[in-house]
């Protein structure tokens, strides 16, 4: 049985109720098997692909809060801090009543190859709970973000581990569990990402994971001779991610027509407006249907439905696994040259190898999506150095960082004779750097 057979057997039989972390790590060391098989003694004797499967640690704890009536409640907190070889662990929080360790462990997983192609000194880790923030007043929001971070603040810290937002978690969790940090560790100090400007956070960073896919997706038009300009696009989600990724495409001449949240999609042939997205996302918090009441021409669907709306491209924003083989025969029926995707592993393999058959682009998350995680680094350097960029000189950079990352997985593919397969391509990229290191720090 080859190394990598070998490895994914034992992953499987060690951790049984993983099938999102199983599907991650699938589709990673897959991809890496002809890099693999040219160095397979060397890896084998270092044991290098048992290492890089199993986290260097991970926390699993209880979070009691007290509900606006007075009740306790209980729920679960975790954080994995996957792979430190280049940086101190870095990878964002999700409270979502979905979390479970396994969906952790994939994300922390994906985090890796992903901090590395940013070419920053960030490892890779990842946190969050099964509490949903939906439904629940700012006071119990506050009350259970201080009882997660009493816990968290043991583990965390500014050089070695600082978490960052993901799903459920914006710039008022973050707010409320930053002042529990300073509160109990005493420390003012960059131990979260994602801040507010007034004490810390960094211009951009809001933006940079919605703006960075399109960097990422017009890089990848560009050198496969295609304009964005004049596009229709159908995004998912109508979150963080999916409003600032709408935002940009507007600016690059393109057109956003679709939008969706967890309870169904909406349609709008004039283009989706910004402004009341954000109105009724951002700030009301509020579900699709108001959008609809509130524009004319749009419609909205119930249910799932979202990619078979007619787009020339595909940017999938909302959560894992929303894009499957059958939406992928309605992406390509419908004409689509092009998927990329926001959200992490939104898209099952089945889908993925589906599309690259069919010739349609394809941009994988830990590639499109690390923008997010780039400008967080970013937030680190300018807290080490106690200043602030302007908007302008962050957003530079984070385009150069896209730019540097679509020519990364795509020059990895050449080399490796997959061109134009950027899936293989961004895991070979981002395995070779974190690879060199561990090689040179040895059996730790
Ligand atoms: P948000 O919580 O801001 O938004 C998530 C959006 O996805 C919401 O519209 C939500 O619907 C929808 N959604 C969530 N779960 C489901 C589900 N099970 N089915 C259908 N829709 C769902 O999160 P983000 O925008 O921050 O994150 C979106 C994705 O991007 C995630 O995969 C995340 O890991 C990834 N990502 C985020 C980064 C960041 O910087 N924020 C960085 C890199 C990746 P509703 O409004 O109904 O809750």
């Amino acid at each position: 049985m080859s190394y990598v057979d070998e490895v994914l057997e034992e992953l499987i039989s060690k951790n049984p109720s993983e099938p999102e972390f199983h599907q991650a790590a699938k589709e990673v060391l897959e991809s890496l098997r002809p890099v693999i098989q040219e160095n397979e003694e060397v890896y084998r004797r270092e044991a290098l692909l048992e290492r890089l499967v199993n986290p260097e640690r991970q926390f699993k704890f209880r979070i009691p809060w007290v509900d606006d009536k007075g009740n306790i409640r209980v729920n679960t907190g975790y954080r994995v801090q996957f792979n430190g070889v280049i940086g101190p662990y870095k990878g964002g929080m999700r409270f979502h009543p979905s979390v479970n360790l396994g969906i952790i462990k994939f994300l922390g997983f994906e985090q890796i190859f992903k901090n590395s192609l940013t070419g920053l000194p960030i490892g890779g880790g990842k946190g969050g709970t099964d509490f949903d923030p939906k439904g629940k007043s700012d006071r119990e929001v506050m009350a259970f973000c201080q009882s997660f971070m009493t816990e968290l603040q043991k583990y965390i810290g500014p050089d070695t581990d600082v978490p960052a937002g993901d799903i459920g978690v914006g710039a008022r969790e973050i707010g409320y569990m930053f002042g529990q940090y300073k509160r109990i560790r005493g420390a003012y100090e960059g131990v979260l990402t994602g801040k507010g400007l007034t004490y810390g956070g960094s211009l951009a960073r809001k933006e940079a994971t919605g703006y960075g896919l399109l960097y990422f997706t017009k890089e990848m038009l560009k050198n496969n001779g295609i304009d964005m300009k004049g596009k229709a696009i159908a995004v998912s989600g109508a979150g963080n991610v999916a409003i600032y990724a709408a935002q940009k495409a507007f600016e690059m001449g393109a057109k956003v027509i679709t939008v969706s949240d967890s309870t169904g999609y909406i349609y709008d042939p004039d283009g989706i407006d910004i402004d009341l997205l954000r109105e009724v996302k951002e700030i009301k918090r509020a579900r699709l249907t108001e959008y609809k009441a509130r524009r004319q021409n749009a419609v909205y669907t119930e249910g799932k439905g979202v990619w078979t709306v007619k787009c020339d491209i595909a940017l999938p924003c909302a959560t894992q696994n929303e894009l499957l083989l059958d939406d992928a025969k309605a992406l390509a029926a419908n004409g689509c040259i092009a998927v990329a995707e926001g959200a992490n592993m939104p898209s099952t393999s089945e889908a993925v190898e589906y599309l690259q058959k069919n010739h349609i682009l394809f941009g994988p998350g830990k590639a499109a999506n690390a923008g997010g995680v780039a400008t967080s680094a970013l937030e680190m350097t300018q807290n080490s150095e106690r200043l602030s960029w302007t908007f302008e000189e962050v957003d530079t950079k984070l385009q150069q960082i896209m730019t540097t990352i679509f020519h990364s997985c795509d020059s990895a593919a050449k080399k490796y004779k997959m061109d134009k397969n950027y899936v293989a391509g961004a895991n070979i990229a981002g395995f070779e750097k974190v690879v060199e290191a561990m090689l040179a720090q040895g059996a730790v």
